[in-house]
Formats: C-alpha cells, structure tokens, sequence
C-alpha cells in the first residue's frame, strides 16, 4: 500500500457499487478461472467485507474502473454519462456499459432496485 487513503462515504458508496456490478458480471458469464480480487492502492476489505472472486479480465476491468473513479476530478461526481470527462475510452468503455447494463437487469429481476439508485454509468 502506497498510502493511507481517506475515502468520503459516497467514494466508499461508489466502490462497493462498481465491485458488485462487476461481480454479478462475472459471476454470470465467465465460467473460467476466478481469483480474489485485490486492489494495489488501498486495502479493499477497509471498504467491502465481502471478497469478490474474477476473472483476470473483470479484474482488469475493475482495478480500471476504481481508479478512474478515485481520480474523478469532480466533487460532487455527476452522472458519468453525463460528464464532460471520460474517464471511459475504447474497449473500457463498451465493456463497462456491458456490465452496467446487465448486473443493473439481474438486479431488478432479483428485486434489488435500491441497487440501481446508485447507478453509476
Ligand atoms: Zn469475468
């Protein structure tokens, strides 16, 4: 670890939401090998009790993710798909919406809508 990073409680908010997304994701669609997923630059059991296992690829895309969203250069963070910074390029981008948009069905269809008012993308 780098250094002791204090996180706001919507940053902490914001992270489980991302690590759930992606968890879901991957869960539901990748049927290879799954490791438990570790963050370089803080501790990510100080903000989620919970381990999530992924694929190489999610967890690619997850360590991708939270660091954009640590980098966010606004306060409050807006809707991102409404910002004018994108953090999102490419294949990152694409794969996100991907995630997003099916953890946010599987959600619903498991009655979790108190999930999606904290709908990132
Ligand atoms: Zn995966």
């Amino acid at each position: 670890m780098l250094k002791k990073v204090e996180f706001s409680e919507k940053e902490k908010d914001d992270i489980r939401t991302l690590m759930k997304f992606v968890g879901i994701y991957c869960r539901e669609n990748h049927n290879g090998e799954r490791v438990p997923f570790s963050f370089i630059l803080f501790d990510i059991k100080e903000i989620e009790k919970k381990e999530i296992s992924l694929c190489p690829d999610c967890s690619q895309l997850l360590t991708y993710g939270l660091t954009m969203r640590l980098k966010c250069p606004h306060d409050p963070k807006p809707m991102c798909k409404k910002c004018e910074t994108q953090c999102y390029h490419g294949d990152y981008k694409a794969k996100i919406r991907e995630v997003m948009k099916f953890s946010g069905m599987y959600m619903v269809r498991h009655g979790r809508v108190d999930m999606l008012y904290h709908y990132l993308i």
